[in-house]
């Protein structure tokens, strides 16, 4: 085993995902400790271009049809080869769809460890979330290759940015797959598009009723924004899907993202971590949003919402 880091580099439709970016932040964190360089893996077809900003010591590229779009089985044989031939010291994923799809088959594949929804690093240490965020960990590298998932939050995704690393091209085995990816389905339309609104009332559990979401309406027209949503309020079908922000919804990055009565469960986290400035209003002291907002207010999201009305209507 070496001492370098691997960052697993996401990318969709030819764009670097932010996560990439926030894992190469961490992963020079960990290699301070263990004097290894960073790494980014890079996968994909007509790709290389891509590294071309990655705060990485360099970039192992590699290259075939079959990884043209990311699919499970090909990253899944791709990555297991890569790991198993360099033994790194760590390999980080995002914790988003695509990295723990194929984290989570990798760790039982090769038989390593993996510690899941980590923050940040600190003095070596991994601290992660359990419990959707209500408890914080701190685990060591193991004694093998320790695979880590990502969440966002811990680093700004600046602080992956900014690097010219040498790209090496390295052969990669994608032969015998079982999966291929058939169509590119766009999301369906909405009635707003959350992800171009500069400013968002994000709703949560906390608001009870479906009747209440109109205070969150009033109060968006007022403050020029939109209403959003975490998913329990989108499964009860009170907003359409296309409002619904996080892991299984949008990524949204607005200036102004007021959580009101959401707890910041890391699946929801990660579609809005890079918001400018975060708000958070619960009654909960422990509630996870506030680790990763800019403000927080402990009162109940009712009693603000009546004092905003008025305040802004009064204006
Ligand atoms: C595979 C997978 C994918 C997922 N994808 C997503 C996703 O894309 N987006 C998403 O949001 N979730 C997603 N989830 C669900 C996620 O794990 C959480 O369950 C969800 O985000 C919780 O939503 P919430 O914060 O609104 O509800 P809760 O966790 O129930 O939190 C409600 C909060 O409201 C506060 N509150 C209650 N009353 C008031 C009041 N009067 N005033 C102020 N605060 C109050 C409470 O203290 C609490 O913190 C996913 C889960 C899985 C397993």
């Amino acid at each position: 085993m070496n001492n370098d880091i691997y960052v697993v580099i996401e990318h969709v439709r030819e764009q670097v995902a932010d996560i990439s970016y926030i894992m190469l932040a961490a992963a020079r964190d960990l290699a301070q400790e263990t004097g290894g360089e960073v790494v980014g893996i890079l996968l994909g077809q007509d790709a290389d271009g891509l590294a071309g900003d990655l705060a990485a010591d360099k970039v192992l590229y590699g290259e075939d049809p079959a990884l043209a779009e990311f699919t499970s089985d090909a990253y899944q044989n791709a990555l297991a080869g890569l790991i198993r031939e360099n033994a790194p010291r760590a390999v980080f994923f995002g914790s988003t769809t695509i990295g723990t799809d194929v984290a989570g088959v990798l760790s039982a594949r090769l038989g390593l460890p993996l510690v899941s929804s980590c923050l940040k690093i600190d003095d070596g240490m991994i601290v992660s979330q359990i419990c959707g965020g209500k408890i914080m960990t701190e685990s060591n590298l193991a004694d093998t290759t320790t695979l880590i998932t990502m969440i966002p939050g811990g680093y700004k995704p600046e602080e992956g940015q900014g690097g010219s690393p040498e790209v090496t091209p390295v052969a990669v085995d994608v032969a015998d797959l079982r999966v291929a990816l058939k169509e590119y389905i766009e999301p369906e339309v909405a009635d707003v598009d959350i992800t171009q609104e500069d400013v968002l009332i994000a709703i949560g559990r906390g608001i009870q009723t479906e009747d209440n979401i109109e205070l969150a309406e009033e109060l968006a027209e007022l403050l020029g924004g939109a209403v959003c949503a975490s998913r329990p309020v989108v499964d009860q079908g009170w907003l359409p899907t296309p409002r619904m922000v996080g892991k299984s919804g949008q990524l949204v990055k607005p200036k102004l993202y007021l959580a009101l009565g959401i707890s910041g469960a890391p699946e929801h986290v990660e579609g809005m971590a890079e918001a400018e400035n975060i708000i958070a209003v619960n009654i909960d002291p422990g509630a996870p949003i506030f680790d990763i907002a800019k403000y927080g207010a402990e009162v109940d999201l009712f009693d603000l919402i009546d004092y905003l009305l008025e305040a802004l209507e009064d204006a």
